[in-house]
């Protein structure tokens, strides 16, 4: 009987691992390889990254033939700057970062990096140049070495480490109780969104993509680490082409050029302070979320008596 119950028993902790892998590569797929449509043309070359302009040319897109999500949609981001993106919530943001990825096809207009269509370089070259720092990131059921190298599994440890130190996750690391080989995950070790957030920084440093997305989180974590991921993200969006899905317009006040989404239509363009000065709808929110903004204890409110 226990000689039965031993390989049942066993077989239930693989049955267990199976699933939960399957699970795992279904996420993966799901982030990854979501839309099996888009196909690579039998004459794609690998993307040549030279500087890493993107631009977007009268693009028109809907995800079904019904709903039309983007009007001529037509803006570039010079090769090693900044550009964020703010709009109401469904005005198409975080679409324009999934058709950079191709991870649907237009209907019209185009996007191209460096000069080269999407639709003629193949997909796995494309991938491989952009990284993104996502709103939610998605830790995997392994070691949290393996999540930071995820993206780059040839990546050797010390190269792991340098990513670590470099996104400030480091020390944290050191201190747990297996070190980088502590299991984090659903099934492990639980991390706060902060530090799951340095995690998606640390490997984006170690992937080194030409391009960065940086899907800013709806609900702003606490404000000394915010404002630490914020001066993160500015120290690897240097020197790289851009994009930043923007929910506070706080942390996209210095950005080379900001665009207002509307219904999927740009409405508005340009810096934050010609945004401000044109006096229109970017300054309108400006207000709305400036007098949103919780007054700091720490200073006098501008109407107290002292
Ligand atoms: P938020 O600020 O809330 O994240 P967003 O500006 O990023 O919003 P998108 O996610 O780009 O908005 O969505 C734009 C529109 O496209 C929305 O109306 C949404 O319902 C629709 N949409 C998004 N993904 C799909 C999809 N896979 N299939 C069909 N419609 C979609």
């Amino acid at each position: 009987m226990i000689q039965l119950y031993i390989p049942l028993n066993f077989l239930g902790v693989i049955y267990r691992e199976i699933k939960q892998s399957l699970a795992d590569m279904e996420r993966l797929f799901t982030l990854l390889d979501q839309h099996k449509e888009v196909a690579d043309r039998p004459e794609a070359k690998p993307i040549e990254i030279k500087g890493a302009e993107v631009r977007f040319e009268h693009v028109d897109f809907s995800y079904e033939t019904k709903r039309q999500i983007l009007f001529d949609v037509d803006f570039s981001i010079p090769a090693g700057t900044t550009t964020a993106v703010v709009g109401h919530s469904g005005s198409g943001k975080s679409t324009l970062s999934r058709l950079l990825f191709r991870f649907y096809d237009i209907n019209k207009g185009s996007i191209t990096i460096d000069g080269q269509d999407l639709r003629d370089v193949t997909q796995v070259s494309l991938r491989k140049s952009i990284g993104i720092v996502p709103q939610d990131t998605v830790l995997f059921n392994d070691t949290i070495a393996y999540n930071i190298a995820y993206g780059r599994p040839d990546a050797g440890k010390d190269e792991i480490i340098a990513a670590a130190k470099a996104a400030y996750i480091h020390d944290f690391i050191e201190s747990l109780p297996d070190g980088y080989d502590t299991k984090v995950g659903e099934r492990g070790l639980k991390l706060s969104g902060g530090e799951k957030q340095r995690v998606a920084i640390a490997r984006t440093l170690l992937k080194d993509p030409a391009i960065l997305i940086f899907d800013e989180a709806t609900s702003a974590l606490d404000s000394k680490s915010e404002q630490a991921i914020q001066a993160q993200l500015k120290e690897i969006a240097k020197d790289r082409t851009t994009l930043v899905i923007a929910h506070r317009l706080s942390t996209i006040a210095d950005a080379a050029q900001i665009l207002v989404l509307d219904h999927g239509r740009i409405i508005e363009r340009g810096t934050h302070g010609q945004l401000l000065a044109a006096n229109g709808a970017y300054a309108q929110m400006w207000e709305r979320q400036q007098a949103r903004q919780e007054v700091p204890a720490s200073s006098p409110r501008p109407d107290s008596e002292d």
